[in-house]
């Protein structure tokens, strides 16, 4: 729609405007640094930043009514660059101007609701909200989409050339950094770091394809993330791991989007997610609170965070009730279905800590909460959500396992509805499922494949046919009727079909 068909009261705030007055706050010590430089850990104690908007009030000048009301019209508006989660501009970026936007599609992302069947199985109303449907194929691309429109933004403005991107990474994030660099190709050159066999072929063959340089370390993703690290301390690179405060802004979309769908109505809601590096649920929950301190919700939702018992460290920290006794300690990770989520050590830890508390003192009441699931949980669930027509990898089905967990320990009640992070597509993951169908996890998984879960393609090649036709030798006449008639025979005995008479 145009934007003089608009309602006149809507029209002006319709296009986004430049606003914001942002910084890098450390939530070690508190020391505030300007967004202009390319910071990524604090100078003087090296802990992690969040990216506070110091005129964050300003929003509130307008009612959460009104702001429904933009962000409702603004689905309307054909402007490439609000398509996406700049559809948020005040709140995911508002120092970035909409032409340094970078808009590969991302954002969005479908929410599908379970059928019958699948909810009577798990003992609970949800959704899947797809993530997987975005370009490069996880929800790490609503960080990245940030991420990366903050550099380009940055490299007009102070002249800046040939920067180099550079993470560590579990397969997805490296996928993304190097699909949305590509997009500033000759501006921005990206390398990844992976664990050595430690990623899919598909999470491999992303950042090759769009022209990364891809370098595999031994070791697991903790050893990449320290190099990386290194790397970022000692030279001039720009780091795209979630250390970058500016993919949770991003990532604080999959919120509003929930939020917006269910037309600002979460309070009723429970939203799952599994952790990893732990950025997705700090962003989750920083989105909501943001909605809230707007007044575009009237309530903050449940979030449930999931890990394995295989990677499990917020997990065991909040086992602890008393938040005086709680003491983090990183874990030895074991190899684990949800590969992406295998990390013993998140980096964003100190981030969950302290958004969790706020997210719980808002609320008046606990609303964070983590559950663990174990593998061979992860792998069933997965294998169910895609027989009742989802597309989950291995960390949404952790997801959906998390929501049974949730059941059965009571974290969930039966008048929420939930919403599951299906964070990246069943096609990334598929060397898994493959591995069930075989049953042939090697035994440190875990994994034991359920006989009524496995499928296998059937070879249907009649006995009684002397021909059958091959590649550049195809059957004609009597021979290729007669290999009609008694392939379609034997498959319709096989399925039991009445023929018609
Ligand atoms: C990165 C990732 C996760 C974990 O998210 P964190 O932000 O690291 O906690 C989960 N699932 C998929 C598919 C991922 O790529
Ligand atoms: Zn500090």
């Amino acid at each position: 729609m145009r934007l003089e068909d608009f309602p006149q009261d809507i029209q002006p705030h319709l296009i986004p405007q430049v606003g914001g007055d942002l910084i890098y706050r450390c939530l070690g010590c508190g020391a505030e640094f300007s967004v202009d430089e390319l910071w990524y850990t604090c100078p003087a104690c090296s802990g992690v930043f969040m990216i506070i908007d110091r005129s964050f009030d300003v929003l509130k000048k307008k009612d959460g009514w009104l702001w429904q009301k933009i962000f409702d019209y603004r689905k309307m508006l054909n402007l490439p660059a609000v398509k996406g989660i700049f559809r948020y501009q005040e709140l995911v970026g508002p120092n970035i101007p909409l032409s340094d936007v970078v808009y590969l599609g991302e954002g969005h992302t479908p929410l599908v609701k379970a059928n019958v069947p699948l909810e009577t199985a798990v003992g609970a109303h949800f959704y899947y909200k797809n993530d997987g449907q975005n370009p490069s194929a996880s929800f790490k691309d609503r960080g990245m989409a940030v991420a990366l429109s903050f550099i380009n933004h940055l490299v007009k403005k102070k002249g800046l050339s040939n920067l180099l991107s550079i993470c560590a990474s579990t397969g997805d994030t490296s996928a993304s950094a190097a699909l949305y660099s590509a997009y500033l190709a000759g501006v921005v050159k990206s390398s990844v770091l992976l664990p050595h066999g430690k990623v899919t072929p598909q999470q491999l063959a992303q950042p090759l394809g769009s022209g990364a340089n891809v370098f595999e370390v031994p070791g697991v993703f903790d050893d990449c993330m320290k190099i990386v690290e290194n790397l970022a301390d000692n030279y001039h690179v720009a780091l795209l791991n979630s250390k970058n405060a500016w993919r949770i802004k991003g990532q604080e979309s999959y919120s509003y989007e929930i939020a917006q769908d269910f037309d600002y109505q979460v309070a009723d809601k429970a939203v799952f997610v599994p952790i990893g590096n732990a950025g997705n649920i700090t962003a989750v929950m920083s989105g909501f609170i943001n909605f809230l301190e707007l007044g575009i919700i009237d309530g903050l939702p449940k979030v449930v965070g999931v890990q394995s018992e295989h990677a499990d460290p917020v997990y065991r920290y909040y086992l602890e009730p008393d938040d005086k006794k709680r003491k983090y300690l990183p874990v030895t990770v074991k190899p684990s279905v949800a590969q992406a989520a295998m990390i013993g050590n998140p980096v964003s830890m100190p981030r969950v800590i302290q958004v969790a508390e706020k997210y719980n003192d808002l609320a008046g009441r606990q609303r964070v909460f983590v559950v663990q699931t174990r593998e061979q949980e992860i792998m069933d669930w997965m294998m169910r959500a895609n027989r009742h027509g989802h597309i989950a990898c291995t960390q949404g089905g952790e997801s959906l396992a998390g929501l049974a967990a949730a059941v059965r320990d009571r974290v969930i009640d039966p008048a929420e509805t939930a919403v599951l992070d299906a964070t990246a597509h069943m096609l990334k993951f598929i060397g898994f499922q493959e591995l069930y169908f075989q049953d042939s996890f090697p035994p440190e998984f875990q994994v034991k494949s359920k006989k009524e879960l496995i499928n296998q393609p059937r070879y249907i090649h009649p006995a009684g046919l002397a021909e059958v036709p091959q590649p550049g030798r195809p059957l004609t006449g009597d021979k290729f009727d007669e290999f009609v008639r008694q392939t379609a025979g034997e498959i319709a005995q096989r399925l039991g079909l009445k023929p018609k008479k």
